[in-house]
């Protein structure tokens, strides 16, 4: 007898149709994909609607690479020792990346299931995304932030909400917590901000997560937590050790402070079953086992590496008071980037960022974000950045007050 055909789905129904690009409010494109080809077959209309990826420019050998938050210094001795040292490439990682898992745990002072490694702290957010929103809900976010949220929202089908920054490039908390509805089932805050650089403060983020619903997912992305030197900063990890908030999850990151973005490396740290949501999405076996190796050998060495984090955000400071000095108006800068908001400028500026052998990102009619990299590069940064602050006009977005 033959066998029956099976038709397995979930229960919601997926909710398309002529709903190309609707997941985004008041999304800018930034690549016209009308003129490609057809694709030639059935796509989901929001995938379809999304501009193709387009992998930032990549450093001469000449050129200072400053457009993705990189760390600068060479990775230590007694990691790269340990990364060599781990040679069964022909065996699957441990699932779960336990070890790492519970070494974090341990500092933390959480159990190891409150502890989730992913393949980057990206796919965690993804993967967290995923497990709350889907067609008909929301997730709110501030605008400018990480370029990854309206992308992340909208692939998983939800409606991407963007609370514009206030005027200084700090999220308006009170605004978000207004925002909330009851379609809302995801709220991402990034503390410091990326690009733009200020942080959350403590009691901004106690009064915020006060207003949201229990049962609303509130993610603290602290990719740049270890550069922050305000001493009113959130604190995601306290946090949650504190009141007890147990719809907050906090993700961190081996990319920036430990230098190990090449590897993908990142976790969170909050309630289990959330966590377990999370891993129900991932991708299984994402997180490689010299992944695991170089985090584990990380933590070994960190005197070290938080001695590299104390140069850069000293360099940081002192490359954002030149800028200011120099006429522009930026903003706190607590991450290991600064923030230029050139505003209609920005993209004739990052011309002359490059023609100087300057990589930097530029937000096409918004900004331009540069990494604190190599020292040799601050100099540069500010010769370019001067010679074009003098020909803003008065009143540009991008002129200091001072
Ligand atoms: C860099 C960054 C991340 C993490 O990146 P991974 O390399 O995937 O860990 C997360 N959030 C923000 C805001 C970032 O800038």
């Amino acid at each position: 007898m033959r066998k029956r055909i099976v038709r397995q789905s979930g229960t919601r129904s997926r909710r398309l149709g002529s709903c190309a690009g609707r997941g985004i409010r008041p999304a800018r494109r930034l690549v016209s994909v009308t003129d490609a080809p057809e694709i030639p077959v059935r796509v989901r209309p929001e995938v379809a609607a999304l501009p193709p990826y387009k992998q930032g420019k990549q450093a001469g050998a000449e050129a200072f690479k400053l457009s993705s938050n990189e760390n600068p210094f060479d990775p230590l001795p007694g990691v790269l020792e340990r990364v060599r040292a781990a040679t069964a490439l022909n065996r699957y990682p441990d699932a779960s990346a336990a070890r790492l898992r519970e070494r974090l745990a341990e500092r933390f002072g959480v159990t190891a299931d409150a502890v989730h490694i992913g393949a980057g702290s990206v796919s965690i957010l993804a993967q967290l995304v995923q497990a709350t929103s889907g067609p008909g809900d929301e997730v709110i976010f501030a605008w400018r932030s990480f370029e990854a949220y309206p992308w992340l929202a909208t692939l998983a089908g939800a409606t991407a909400v963007l609370v514009p920054l206030t005027d200084d490039a700090r999220h308006d908390l009170p605004a978000m917590a207004a925002a909330v509805t009851d379609r809302t089932r995801a709220i991402i805050v990034c503390s410091p901000n990326n690009p733009t650089g200020p942080v959350v403060t403590q009691p901004e983020f106690d009064a915020f997560i006060a207003r949201v619903p229990a049962d609303v997912l509130v993610i603290l992305d602290e990719a740049y937590a270890e550069f922050v030197t305000a001493a009113d900063a959130v604190d995601g990890l306290r946090t949650l050790g504190g009141t007890g908030h147990a719809n907050v999850v906090v993700l961190r990151t081996f990319s920036k402070a430990y230098g190990l973005a090449g590897l993908r490396v990142g976790y969170a740290v909050g309630h289990p079953r959330i966590l377990d949501a999370a891993r129900s999405t991932a991708i299984p076996l994402s997180v490689t086992a010299l992944a695991e190796e170089a985090a584990l050998a990380s933590l070994d060495v960190e005197d070290e590496l938080i001695a590299h984090v104390g140069v850069i955000s000293e360099r940081r400071d002192r490359l954002a008071a030149a800028l200011r000095d120099a006429g522009w108006r930026v903003p706190d800068a607590q991450g290991n980037f600064v923030w230029l908001p050139a505003g209609d400028e920005t993209l004739a500026l990052a011309e002359a960022f490059d023609a100087a052998g300057l990589i930097v990102r530029p937000f096409a009619g918004d900004g331009i974000r540069i990494s604190v990299g190599e020292e040799e590069s601050v100099e540069k940064v500010l010769r370019i950045a001067e010679s074009v602050v003098r020909g803003l006009p008065e009143g540009h977005s991008g002129r200091g007050l001072a």
